[in-house]
C-alpha cells in the first residue's frame, strides 16, 4: 500500500514497486512522494472494438488458421495494461587502441582473377575514436513478454501522460520496479557495451579504450497495450495488440483441423523415409544386398544415407509433433 502525496488516495503497490502512479490523479512520485515530471505516454488510437477487429483481421490471414474464426471468435476478457519504459538518449564517445587483423596476398591464379594461391594474415597496430548518440529504452517492469519488450516505441509521438486518457479506456498504469537513477545506470551500461560491439567490428582486440558516456533526457513513458483473451471451439487464446498503432505484438490462434492432419501426413512420410534411408545405410535386413542384387549400387548411399536418413527421421518428427501437439501457433509479427 502506498498513499499518494497528492490526492492522499491510498493506492495498491507491488514488491520492487518504487516509481508510482497513482490509479487516482495519475501523478508519478517515487516512494517518498516526490513528483516525478517527466512522464509520457502514446495515445490510444485503436480502441477495443478497432483492436479486436484488427486482431481477426491478422488471425484470418495467418497459415492454417481456421476459416470461421473471425466469424465464430468470441472475447471473454479484454484489459487494456500500460506498461512503463525508461528511455534515455545517451552520448557516447570511445578512443580505442588495439590489434587488426590483415592480409597480404599472394600469387594470383592466372584462370580465377582475385584468387590466390597464397594469403598471408597478420595482427598490426590500430587504433580510432568516434561518437555516437544511443537511444536507450528499458522496460519499467520486470515481468513482461519478450516481444511486448522489444515492441518499438514511437518516441516521436509522445505527450505528456493524462490520467483523464488512461481513464477512458479503464486502463491499468503499472507502476516501475526501476527508479529514474536505476534506469539512468543500466542505460550507461548498455551504451558502454553497444560501443563495445562497434569498436570490435574495427579491431579484434581491444588493448586500452577511453569512454566518455553522457546519459542526457530521461524520461518515463507509458505505452498502452491491450491484452485481449478470445475463445474458438472449447478453448482460449491470448494475444496483445498495441493501443497507439494496432499492430499485433503476438497471438495465439488455432490451426485447423485439415491444416493438422496435412502436416501428420507429411511428418509420416519424411519419418519412413529416414527410417528406409537409414536401414539402407547400416544394412538393416540386409536391404543393401538386396538392392545391390537389383544392380542399385547403394554402397555410395552408405555415408549421406545415414545423416539425411536422420535429418529426414528429425523433420518428420518435429513435424508429426508440432502438428499433433494441443499447443496454440503462438507467432510474433
Ligand atoms: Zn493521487
Amino acid at each position: 500500500m502506498a498513499r499518494c502525496n497528492f490526492c492522499d488516495a491510498d493506492f495498491n503497490t507491488g514488491p520492487g514497486d518504487v516509481l508510482l502512479v497513482c490509479p487516482y490523479c495519475g501523478t508519478a512520485q517515487t516512494t517518498d512522494g516526490v513528483k516525478f515530471k517527466d512522464h509520457y505516454m502514446i495515445r490510444v488510437h485503436f480502441d477495443q472494438g478497432e483492436a479486436q477487429t484488427t486482431l481477426l483481421d491478422w488471425v484470418s490471414k495467418q497459415l492454417g488458421a481456421p476459416e470461421d474464426l473471425p466469424a465464430t471468435a468470441n472475447f471473454v476478457q479484454y484489459e487494456q495494461i500500460w506498461y512503463p519504459f525508461w528511455i534515455s538518449r545517451v552520448d557516447a564517445h570511445t578512443e580505442y587502441q588495439g590489434m587488426g587483423r590483415d592480409a597480404t596476398f599472394h600469387d594470383e591464379w592466372p584462370q580465377r582473377r582475385g584468387a590466390y594461391k597464397r594469403i598471408n594474415f597478420f595482427w598490426k597496430p590500430e587504433s580510432g575514436q568516434f561518437t555516437r548518440r544511443h537511444e536507450i529504452n528499458i522496460a519499467g517492469v520486470k515481468e513482461i513478454d519478450e516481444d511486448i519488450r522489444n515492441f518499438p516505441i514511437p518516441t516521436r509521438a509522445k505527450e505528456f501522460f493524462s490520467h483523464a486518457h488512461a481513464e477512458e479506456f479503464d486502463g491499468k498504469v503499472l507502476h516501475s520496479n526501476m527508479t529514474e537513477e536505476q534506469a539512468k545506470a543500466q542505460a550507461r551500461q548498455i551504451a558502454i557495451d553497444r560501443q563495445t560491439k562497434l569498436v570490435l567490428q574495427e579491431i579484434s582486440k581491444i588493448e586500452s579504450r577511453k569512454d566518455d558516456i553522457n546519459v542526457g533526457e530521461t524520461f518515463l513513458i507509458h505505452v498502452p497495450v491491450w491484452e485481449l483473451t478470445y475463445r474458438y471451439g472449447n478453448k482460449k487464446y491470448k494475444a496483445s495488440v498495441s493501443a497507439p498503432t494496432g499492430y499485433v505484438i503476438e497471438s495465439q490462434y488455432p490451426r485447423s483441423m485439415s491444416f493438422r492432419a496435412g502436416g501428420i501426413g507429411v511428418g509420416l512420410i519424411m519419418l519412413l523415409l529416414g527410417i528406409v534411408l537409414f536401414m539402407i545405410a547400416f544394412d538393416v535386413l540386409g536391404l543393401r544386398a538386396m538392392l545391390s542384387g537389383l544392380g542399385l549400387g547403394p554402397d555410395s548411399l552408405v555415408g549421406g544415407g545415414a545423416i539425411s536418413g536422420g535429418l529426414l527421421s528429425i523433420l518428420g518428427l518435429i513435424l508429426l509433433y508440432k502438428a499433433a501437439s494441443r499447443k496454440e501457433a503462438k507467432e510474433s509479427v
